[in-house]
């Protein structure tokens, strides 16, 4: 059964999507079977995966509003060997759309559902936004990852995110697990950046990923090309990072598998405590 990750932080331009769109690569690059879920109007992670999102026929949109299959929307094998089903600016309508349904936090769990056995990973990128499309990929995952700039600011609405994820995960979805925070366009000579990250580590412990993504003009440059780094410039820092953070994500799930399978309902407990305590954390920081 695959695992779905969505990739959250309301506050805009942390890394979301270079960090879907490149971890999905290099996935497909570590032999896993991957789907990317474009759940932004904006379409970055459909453009940085080499497709014109303004010529896909049927999209993410059409896909929540019940007006497509996911096969319509599936588009297979993006130049990076993953699947995508794309988005554009059209997925407003459906946020609205979406508002009007009884069960709207529900229908992008319902839709997955049937096709999360033929995937290793569900990869869900998400708005820079808590609103109904956010809450449906929390919804419908399993996992969350949190990738953050390590400035002061990107603290602020870490507690906000934190308590949506509680929230969900005591009432809908009692799945949802923190993966992990990624820390992205880290730049070490830069002195708040090292201490913001202390911080990180030392609060948050082993969720915070070991694999650091550097600032790196190719990462920024790639999805211009509608590649991931990997196939834009192989060799840069930028490839070698994901690669090694796609390495760890696959150990992490692992560990965080058997600790569940072994004690399912003390793990869970542990996680709501895990959660509270983070809050708290950061809430003392601001
Ligand atoms: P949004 O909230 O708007 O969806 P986001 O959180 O998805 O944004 P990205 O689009 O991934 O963030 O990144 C924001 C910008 O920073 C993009 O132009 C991207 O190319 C660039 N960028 C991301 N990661 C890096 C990096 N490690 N080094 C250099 N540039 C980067
Ligand atoms: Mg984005």
């Amino acid at each position: 059964m695959g695992i779905a990750v969505a990739f959250a932080n309301q506050k805009g331009g942390v890394g979301k999507t270079t960090c879907c769109v490149n971890l999905a690569a290099s996935l497909v690059v570590l032999n896993q079977k991957i789907l990317l879920l474009d759940l932004d109007p904006q379409g970055n992670a459909t453009v940085g995966s080499g497709v014109d999102k303004n010529a896909v026929d049927f999209s993410m949109n059409e896909l929540l509003l019940g007006q497509c299959s996911i096969d319509d929307a599936l588009i297979y094998q993006t130049p990076g060997g993953y699947d995508l089903i794309p988005s554009n600016s059209d997925l407003t309508s459906a946020e609205i759309g979406l508002l009007k349904l009884e069960d709207k936090e529900n229908v992008l769990f319902k839709l997955l559902e049937p096709i999360k056995e033929q995937y290793d990973f569900i990869l869900l990128d998400c708005p820079p936004a808590l609103n109904t499309l956010t809450l449906n990929a929390l919804v419908a995952s399993d996992k969350v990852i949190i990738p953050m700039q390590c400035e002061y600011f990107a603290l602020e609405g870490l507690t906000d995110l934190l308590g949506t994820i509680g929230q969900i995960k005591s009432t809908v979805n009692s799945r949802l697990d923190i993966l992990g925070i990624i820390r992205t366009m880290y730049d070490g000579r830069n002195r708040l950046a090292q201490e913001v990250s202390s911080q990180l580590i030392e609060h948050f412990g082993n969720k915070v990923f070991q694999t650091v993504v550097p600032r790196n003009v190719r990462l920024a440059e790639a999805p211009s090309y509608g590649l991931p780094v990997y196939l834009y410039e192989k060799t840069s820092r930028g490839s070698t990072a994901y690669l090694t953070l796609s390495n760890e994500m696959l150990r992490k799930c692992s560990i965080l598998q058997s600790d569940t399978d072994d004690k399912s309902k003390e793990g869970a407990d542990s996680n709501k405590t895990e959660t509270k305590q983070m809050e708290a954390m950061v809430d003392s920081w601001l």
